[in-house]
């Protein structure tokens, strides 16, 4: 077969800074560098015949160190993804991040993006101006992958060292290795070495196009279709619609000696939701749950995660939860609950049943 019989895939990479942009002074020095220093499209000029790979173009979305990562980013890069992938000749979108908190933009975007097409995020580890730069080859792996068929309808992807993850299940694991994303308790997706890319699994869970996640809908624009679609014997569930700014949720941690101080001042400065990160199985300090009951109390949505890393947290009904009005995590990190529930609150979900709903699902 010749390649005009299959043309290569046409893959959007999108930039938004990170080590892979990152710039330091001498080639030997792999920290002190500025994160996000380069623009996309030289990070692309690094991977040696990246064209006969994947028809590239570049658009950057913005050029920051991931660890200052904000909501209204994610928002913008979210409809900036959607719009791409609408258009029929765009096979595949590729995001380059920073290591930091490329886990909570990858599970954000596998919520809320409405396409099956390929959408994988990638970073590194050790900046572009570096000997060994981890960026070009993670950055080449993250192209074939996102050009490959058998990255569709599996949501987000994590395409690192040689890994493919899901958003939902991927962590960052080490503060230096160049190996230093893992799925903790599930195991990667599956991996690509040059020209081979095999999925082992799927994950389980709704994403994408799966979730009634709208971006950009108001609610009672999504009403009204949802009213006038159904006919007798029909529910319309109406897709939850996120417009604006997501709210306000914060995460506190249990530890020995713990006080609810910091719970009681997120209540007073009006949060709508708290992830605690509790020990073990999501157990959490005497003092700080007293301060979540009565956080709940007052209306602020309270979901317990664990600080362990791995692992779940049962929903252990009317033993505590449900008296005490809180959600439990599951599977998700603090971090994931936190997203989670930004984006299920910012959609309409009120109450332990139907946030609990929303972490059982997603
Ligand atoms: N601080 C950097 C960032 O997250 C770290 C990295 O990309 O590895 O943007």
């Amino acid at each position: 077969m010749t390649s005009s019989t299959f043309p290569l895939p046409r893959i959007v990479v999108v930039g938004t800074g990170g080590t892979i942009a990152g710039a330091a002074p001498t080639a030997t020095q792999t920290t002190g560098y500025q994160a996000g220093a380069l623009p996309v499209s030289q990070l692309l000029e690094a991977v040696p015949g990246l064209d006969t790979f994947a028809r590239i173009e570049s658009e950057p979305v913005a050029s920051i160190d991931s660890k200052d990562m904000s909501t209204a980013l994610w928002l913008a890069l979210a409809q900036r993804i959607d719009a791409l992938l609408a258009r029929d000749d765009v096979d595949g979108v590729v995001v380059t991040h920073g290591t930091d908190t490329l886990e909570e933009t990858a599970y954000f975007l596998h919520l809320l993006v409405k396409s099956p097409k390929p959408v994988v995020m990638t970073a590194a580890m050790r900046p572009a101006t570096a000997i060994s730069a981890d960026g070009p080859l993670n950055l080449l792996q993250a192209v074939r992958v996102a050009g490959s068929p058998a990255a569709h309808g599996r949501g987000v992807l994590v395409v690192f060292a040689g890994r493919i993850h899901s958003a939902r299940e991927v962590a960052k694991t080490s503060t230096f290795s160049i190996d230093a994303f893992a799925s903790p308790e599930t195991g990667p997706l599956g991996w690509i070495h040059d020209a081979q890319i095999e999925f082992e699994r799927r994950g389980e869970r709704l994403h994408t196009v799966a979730t009634p996640f709208r971006l950009g809908v108001r609610e009672a624009d999504a009403a009204r279709a949802a009213s006038s679609a159904s006919s007798p014997g029909e529910i319309q569930v109406a897709p939850y619609a996120i417009d604006g700014a997501l709210p306000d949720v914060d995460i506190v941690t249990s530890y020995a000696g713990v006080t609810r101080i910091a719970v009681d001042a997120l209540v007073a400065s009006g949060a709508n939701g708290i992830v605690v990160a509790g020990t073990g199985g999501g157990s959490i300090h005497h003092r700080l749950l007293a301060g979540l009951s009565d956080a709940a109390d007052q209306g602020v949505a309270v979901v317990r995660a664990s600080r362990v890393g791995a692992g779940h947290v049962l929903h252990n009904g009317a033993a505590s939860d449900d008296r005490l009005g809180f959600v439990s995590a599951g599977s998700l990190s603090p971090f994931k609950a936190r997203v989670l529930l930004m984006v299920a609150l910012a959609s309409g979900l009120r109450g332990v049943d139907e946030l609990q709903g929303a972490f059982d699902t997603f």
